[in-house]
C-alpha cells in the first residue's frame, strides 16, 4: 500500500497531528534522521511500522552535532527523493523543521551526558553527543512517541539515547535496528556518497577487520590485541584510524575482564576526507 506522508514543519502542526493519532488510539513510532535516506533508514521505518500504528520520520540536519570543521554544509540534502521513498513505504508523517524552528533565537539549553557518551566518538567529536542528546530530547518531547527506532550502525548513539530516555523519564521505548550493509559488508551511510570509486573499493576493510577481531576474541585472543590487529589492518589499507576499541556491549565501559562479559567492537576511521564508523558484536 502506498500513501503520501503528511509533511509538517512546525511544532504546532506536529502536536496537532500526533494528538489526532493518539485520539485514534494509535501508538506512534518516531524515526529520527538527517535525511539522505538509504536502505538502512528504510529498515528503521519498517521496524517502526511493526511496533506502532503510526510512524513519524523526522528529517533534520542538526547543526549542533557537527564540529566547526565537519561536513555540515556539504551534508547531502535530498528532500524530494526522501519523500518518494517514505511514500513508497507508507510512512504516515514527515517532520522537517528548519533550524530556527528547532533552535529559536535565544536558545540556551544543552543536554550533556556521561556514561555511554564517554570516550570513543566523544574523544574525537567532543560536541557530538550534547548535540544529539539535545535534539533527540526535543524531538521526543515534541512528538511524545511511544517508540523511537535507532540503528545499531551508530551503536554509541543508540546507547546514549536509550540512557537519555530513561534518565529524563521521557517514556520513549528505544527500538534498536541491526545495521544494513552493502553486499561487500560496507555499512550503508549517507556519507558513503562522498567516497571516490577507489575509496569505495577499500571501505569494507573496516567491517572485515572487525569481523576478524571478533573471531580472534572468540578464539581466545585478548580484546586489546584483537582490536590493535584490526586497527593495523585498517591502517595498512591507507585509512587513518580514530579508534578501534572493545567495550562492554551495554554500558560501553572499558572491559572489566569478567567471564562472559558481552563485548562490542567499535571503530572509526578516515578514508580520505570521509569519516566512517562501524561496529559489531563479538
Ligand atoms: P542519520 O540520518 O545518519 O543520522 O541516521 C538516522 C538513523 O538511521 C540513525 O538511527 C542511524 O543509526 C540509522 N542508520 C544509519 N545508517 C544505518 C544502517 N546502515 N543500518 C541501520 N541503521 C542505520
Amino acid at each position: 500500500m502506498t500513501s503520501k506522508p503528511v509533511v509538517v514543519e512546525t511544532v504546532r502542526e506536529l502536536k496537532a497531528l500526533t494528538s489526532a493519532f493518539r485520539s485514534e488510539k494509535a501508538r506512534i513510532a518516531l524515526v529520527p534522521t538527517m535525511g539522505a535516506l538509504h536502505a538502512g533508514h528504510m529498515a528503521l521505518v519498517r521496524r517502526a511500522q511493526e511496533v506502532a500504528e503510526k510512524v513519524v520520520v523526522s528529517i533534520f540536519v542538526n547543526p549542533t552535532q557537527f564540529g566547526p570543521t565537519e561536513d555540515f554544509s556539504r551534508y547531502p540534502r535530498t528532500f524530494d527523493a526522501d519523500f518518494e521513498k517514505l511514500s513508497e513505504l507508507g510512512a504516515d508523517a514527515i517532520y522537517a523543521p528548519d533550524a530556527a524552528e528547532m533552535y529559536p533565537r535565544g536558545f540556551s539549553t544543552r543536554i550533556t551526558m556521561s556514561g555511554p557518551a564517554d570516550g570513543l566518538e566523544s574523544d574525537f567529536r567532543p560536541q557530538f553527543f550534547a548535540g544529539v542528546a539535545t535534539v533527540v530530547g526535543k524531538l521526543f518531547i515534541r512528538c511524545a512517541p511511544d517508540f523511537a527506532a535507532f540503528g545499531e550502525k551508530d551503536y554509541q548513539q543508540l546507547k546514549v539515547v536509550t540512557r537519555l530516555s530513561k534518565d529524563l523519564d521521557l517514556g520513549v521505548e528505544i527500538v534498536p535496528v541491526p545495521t544494513t550493509r552493502e553486499p561487500d559488508g560496507l555499512a550503508l551511510s549517507s556519507r558513503n556518497a562522498y567516497l571516490s570509486a577507489e575509496e569505495r573499493a577499500i571501505a569494507p576493510v573496516i567491517y572485515t577487520a572487525l569481523k576478524s577481531a571478533a573471531l580472534n576474541i572468540r578464539g581466545g585472543a585478548t580484546p586489546v590485541d584483537a582490536a590493535q590487529k584490526a586497527a593495523d589492518t585498517i591502517t595498512a589499507k591507507g585509512l587513518k584510524v580514530d579508534y578501534v576499541a572493545a567495550r562492554h556491549a551495554e554500558t560501553l565501559a572499558p572491559l572489566s575482564g569478567a567471564e562472559g562479559e558481552p563485548i562490542r567492537l567499535l571503530a572509526a576511521a578516515w578514508l580520505g576526507g570521509t569519516r566512517l564508523i562501524d561496529n559489531i558484536g563479538v
